[in-house]
């Protein structure tokens, strides 16, 4: 599996092997029960909308988006559903993270919880102050409850979950009284991020031939 920790930043990347890198063959054929509780149906992430006060585009948070998708991409090349996260400190991305639920058998090993957890061995602490997290698909409350708990300053999300996301899809965990706000920024490179799930769950749904 090709290494796409950028620890140096974005900043020296090259775009071209980012291209290289996107998975473009489809989503491969998987059991349909894989899909589980991440989201099932493709069909939601077409026309969703960002329901988090939209800021204008930022490129710095296009290019973290975009390497959030390229661990999406290895996500699915797993036959998993594909999501990814990035960790940023101080414009360096401390974190990667893609989902493995199923390879690792674990109902933890979400995207967002294996940044947030290399970003605490990168940094040393595990209050991540500071820590910008950006992540293809709204986050479950699992995983908004770790934000919290790792205070960390900023989730950044492509495309809205109805039937999961903890940030306003299903449910709002961080308009609840807690000690620690999260700012929330929605709808980066939602349709690239929508556009993964739905190909991933229609992969489910083909007929195999
Ligand atoms: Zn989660």
């Amino acid at each position: 599996m090709l290494n796409l920790h950028t620890r140096k930043g974005i900043e020296g990347s090259n775009p071209s092997l980012s291209a290289i890198l996107f998975w473009e063959n489809g989503a491969p054929l998987a059991q349909l029960d894989r899909a589980s509780d991440y989201e099932s149906e493709g069909q939601r992430f077409k026309s969703s909308r960002a329901r988090h006060s939209l800021r204008p585009m930022e490129d710095a948070d296009e290019r973290f988006m975009r390497e959030a998708l390229i661990l999406a991409d290895q996500a699915a090349a797993l036959a998993e559903v594909p999501v990814g996260a990035v960790a940023v400190h101080e414009g360096t991305i401390v974190g990667c993270g893609s989902n493995r639920r199923e390879t690792d058998r674990d109902p933890f090993a979400h995207a967002e919880m294996r940044a947030l957890a290399e970003a605490a061995r990168e940094l040393g602490r595990w209050r991540l102050s500071g820590v910008s997290l950006f992540v293809t698909l709204e986050p479950c409350a699992m995983c908004v409850g770790a934000m919290i708990l790792a205070r960390i300053d900023r989730v950044v999300y492509g495309t809205p979950s109805p039937k999961a996301g903890a940030l306003g899809g299903l449910t709002d965990l961080n308009a609840l009284p807690h000690n620690h706000r999260l700012e929330v920024s929605a709808g980066v490179l939602e349709t690239e991020c929508a556009e993964r799930l739905t190909r991933f769950f229609q992969g489910l749904r083909a007929p195999e031939v």
